[in-house]
């Protein structure tokens, strides 16, 4: 059988722990027997992050630029515990949040749904995807603790010009203030990547915010939002037959309760960190979500929601059994072989990528999945494989 082919490479990051066990597993034994795999190969594990002074995160992201589509491992993410584990030079930081930046991009996060694996919340039939806004507000705020009575007010001095003020509060006794900020540019982003996004996968787009109360800030990214659909989106939407749908963000949830799902909701910076988690964690398991960056320019790197997994590791390097599971890794890879395909019009990379996520559901719809999947189940007797007879059980329904 003749391989099939690609035109051009993608960028591929490998990373940390059990998920970079898993990183090699996916690669020799489900792709490389069927595609002729190209990648320019960055290795952000931590260790070589430390070599690179991080250089390494810093060049796949540009990487990235060139290539149009990447396809990361779970990193670790330093704190004071892996200083010392790994003897780092420095508590060198998120690689997720470098590439962010350097992208410019929203987040994606869509679960993978599958039979057997039932969402909590019944009437959910279709994945929804959250997309988080990942600059500004109270993440890049700055804080106060007031001690006693006083005026607080918010100061903004032109480069030119004189100064304005508004008055946050008059204290008459202690309290707290906060500030926070976003730019327009990348308000801007978050709505063209929003928008592009929901034509890329042909659905709707739902976006909340509180503009009732917040009727400067929140005002502004609804207007943003709505600005740029008129202008730039409309038609698009039109033609494809979905929809943008600006509601406020207490209408948002209720709704999403009583929704079958089959579509996109758009959340500001906070909402989409605190909605992410309750939507995945619904949706049944953190291993069965898949996450991507886009970025305004058309750039996508695909990953697996979840962490290294830790806890697998150490049991994997002591020689005990571990049941990891691979599928949001392999639908990283699957994401971004079918993005670059799409790219370059290779349609046997697409439907290989399609053919694998298949492969892979159906393995898991006859019973066989990990453990993780089989404490969960609605099936009866589920088999529960180990990390590599997982893989091993998908690549036999390949050949
Ligand atoms: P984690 O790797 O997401 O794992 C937390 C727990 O969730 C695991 O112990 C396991 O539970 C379960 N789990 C997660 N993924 C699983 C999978 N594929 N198969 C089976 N079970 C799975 O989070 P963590 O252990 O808190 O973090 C480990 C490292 O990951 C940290 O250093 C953190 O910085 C990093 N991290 C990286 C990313 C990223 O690169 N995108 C994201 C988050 C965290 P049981 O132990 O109960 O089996
Ligand atoms: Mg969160």
């Amino acid at each position: 059988m003749s391989k099939i082919q690609m035109l051009t490479p993608i960028v591929e990051m490998d990373g940390d722990e059990m998920t970079h066990i898993l990183w090699g597993m996916i690669k020799e034994k489900l792709i490389r027997p069927f595609v002729d795999l190209k990648t320019v190969y960055y290795d952000l594990g931590l260790r070589h992050r430390d070599e690179t002074s991080d250089q390494v995160t810093i060049d796949a992201a540009n990487a990235i630029k060139q290539y149009k589509v990447g396809v990361k491992c779970a990193t670790i993410t330093p704190n004071a515990a892996r200083v010392e584990e790994y003897d780092l030079k420095e508590m060198w930081k998120s690689p997720n949040g470098t590439i962010r930046a350097a992208l410019d991009g929203t987040v994606f996060r869509a679960p993978i749904l599958v039979k057997g694996i039932e969402p909590c919340v019944r009437n959910w039939k279709k994945p929804i995807t959250l997309a988080r806004h990942a600059y500004g507000d109270v993440y890049r705020n700055t804080e106060m603790a007031i001690p006693g009575p006083g005026r607080v007010e918010l100061v903004y001095t032109p480069v030119n010009g004189s100064p304005q003020k508004a008055l946050v509060h008059e204290f008459d006794d202690a309290g707290i203030v906060q500030g926070m900020h976003n730019r327009q540019s990348s308000i801007e982003s978050f709505a063209r990547s929003c928008f592009s996004y929901a034509l890329d996968v042909g659905q709707d787009l739902w976006f909340a915010t509180k503009d009732t109360i917040s009727k400067t800030y929140d005002q502004n990214f609804k207007l943003t939002f709505q600005k740029i659909f008129d202008e730039e989106f409309a038609e698009k939407f039109e033609k494809a037959g979905i929809q943008y749908f600006y509601t406020l963000i207490d209408d948002a949830v209720a709704r999403v309760m009583k929704a079958e799902g089959g579509f996109i909701w758009a959340c500001k910076n906070y909402d989409g960190d605190v909605m992410s988690d309750m939507v995945s964690s619904a949706f049944g398991s953190l291993a069965m979500m898949t996450s991507v960056l886009v970025s305004p320019d058309g750039y996508y790197e695909y990953e697996a929601a979840h962490g290294t997994v830790q806890k697998h590791y150490y049991k994997y390097l002591n020689g005990e059994p571990t049941s990891t599971n691979s599928v949001a890794t392999i639908f990283a890879w699957t994401g971004a072989l079918a993005r670059i395909g799409l790219i370059n019009e290779n349609q046997p990379l697409v439907d290989f990528a399609h053919k694998l996520e298949e492969k892979t559901l159906e393995t898991i719809a006859e019973g066989k999945m990990t453990g993780d999947l089989a404490r969960i189940t609605t099936l009866e007797n589920p088999t529960v494989l180990g990390s590599e007879e997982f893989i091993d059980a998908i690549a036999e329904k390949m050949a």
